[in-house]
């Protein structure tokens, strides 16, 4: 049992155990969390083996990053504000395990603008015509699941979160149980965790290909090894079609530069404790409070189209000025803000935005994870651990029959 009595997956048992060895492949945060996840299901019982190209949580993997947000305000699919509740309590058992807090609940403000009279809509709502028609859908997901949040009028605003202010603001609504996953790091605490339960981990060895032969299946690797499992769970992200090829092309993968501004001097209203993260729902920008010195801000736009997630670049020229632009006119003291650093991570986007979770054989012997969308981490150690429960039960998890390959 985890935060406030609730039970996560981990708390529930596998049943009867068949399946012995489990191979997974990739070490982000769904790698990492699933090695951890089967470890922990499987009690002892079970050999886990994580596999990673490079070194788990590496600066090309889209895991890597000081922070990532975290929300219980997801849309409109119930699911997700169940899982944020579950991985709420799973977070706060890796800052337990590991002994210093991974989620920061410090708060995600979203923001509505209206500009030249009319509101305006990003990406992020699609299908909705509207930013509000998502929000007020995705509330009412909040009332089901009695997560708490908040309306913000204009003077409310001023009062409580005066860094906000600006003539496009329409509508605020804080998420308060939200906020950020320090994400490197929990990589890295996850990672631990799981050699501690008795992952096996071989970092630096790349997966070439895998298939189900027979009652498992079969992990080919750089130089021509091979290794038989009763099972695996692929989690390589936009990397997973070198390893099933048949989903090569599947995924629209497009590079997401992120721009970390410095400080300006003299700004505490700008640090955690004061400043919420912040969503706009109109430009589909976003930022954090400050953290290490800096504060990150990017657009999820989708930016350059890439054929593969080694092909990434610098930031497009002037993107850094229209994300400052963007942010500036919701977060004044933005505007003269000097950059200190980018850094281009990419999205694996699905086509209508869902996770893809699925079984790539009939009988599950390989499961895999990919279409994250650039929204999966906040789930992590849900979706490492519904992917692990999959692999080692053989039987589809109840809540991943809507996120099948469609
Ligand atoms: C700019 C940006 C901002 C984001 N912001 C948020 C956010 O605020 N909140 C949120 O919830 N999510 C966010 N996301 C999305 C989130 O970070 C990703 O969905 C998540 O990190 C994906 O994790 P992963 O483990 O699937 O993939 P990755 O972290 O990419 O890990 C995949 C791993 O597989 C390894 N691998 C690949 N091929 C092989 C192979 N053949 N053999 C062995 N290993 C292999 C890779 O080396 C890599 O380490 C963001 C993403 C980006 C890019």
């Amino acid at each position: 049992m985890e935060r406030g009595g609730y039970s996560t997956g981990l708390d529930r048992p596998l049943g009867r155990l068949e399946r012995r060895s489990v191979a997974v492949v990739g070490g982000g945060i769904v790698g990492v969390s699933a090695a951890y996840a089967a470890a922990v299901l499987g009690g002892g019982r079970v050999k886990v083996s994580l596999y990673e190209a490079a070194e788990a949580g590496h600066s090309g993997a889209a895991s890597y990053d000081a922070t990532r947000v975290f929300r219980y305000l997801n849309g409109p699919d119930p699911v997700l504000t169940a899982w944020a509740r579950e991985s709420h309590a799973l977070w706060d058992r890796v800052g337990r395990l590991w002994g210093s807090a991974a989620l920061h609940p410090v708060g995600v403000l979203f923001l509505v603008e209206r500009r030249d009279g009319a509101s305006v809509r990003g990406r992020h709502v699609w299908p909705y015509d509207s930013a509000e028609g998502w929000l007020e859908d995705s509330l009412r997901v909040m009332d089901e699941h009695n997560a708490p949040y908040r309306r913000l009028s204009a003077p409310a605003l001023a009062r409580v979160y005066p860094q906000f202010h600006g003539p496009a603001i329409e509508q605020a609504v804080v998420d308060p149980g939200a906020g950020f996953v320090e994400a490197s790091k929990a990589v890295s605490a996850l990672l631990r965790l799981g050699i501690g339960a008795g992952v096996e981990y071989h970092p630096n060895t790349r997966v070439t290909r895998v298939e189900a032969v027979g009652d498992g299946c079969v992990l080919h690797t750089d130089g021509g090894g091979e290794a038989r499992f009763d099972s695996s769970v692929i989690a390589a992200n936009g990397w997973v079609g070198d390893i099933l090829p048949a989903l090569a092309g599947t995924l629209a993968l497009t590079e997401q530069p992120l721009v970390y501004l410095k400080a300006p001097v003299e700004a505490p209203e700008l640090s955690v404790g004061r400043m919420p993260v912040f969503i706009s729902l109109s430009s589909d920008c976003y930022g954090f409070p400050i953290h290490d010195g800096v504060i990150k801000v990017a657009d999820d736009n989708p930016g350059r189209a890439i054929d593969h997630p080694d092909e990434r670049r610098e930031a497009e020229e002037g993107y850094v000025g229209r994300v400052v632009s963007k942010v500036s006119r919701f977060v004044p003291a933005l505007k003269d803000a000097s950059v200190d650093r980018t850094h281009v991570c990419f999205y694996d986007r699905s086509e209508d935005g869902r996770f893809i979770l699925d079984a790539w054989d009939e009988e599950a012997r390989v499961v895999y994870g990919c279409g994250m969308s650039g929204r999966a981490f906040k789930f992590g150690p849900v979706i490492g651990e519904r992917l692990a429960r999959f692999a080692l039960s053989g039987r589809r998890p109840s809540d991943l029959e809507g996120f099948r390959a469609r």
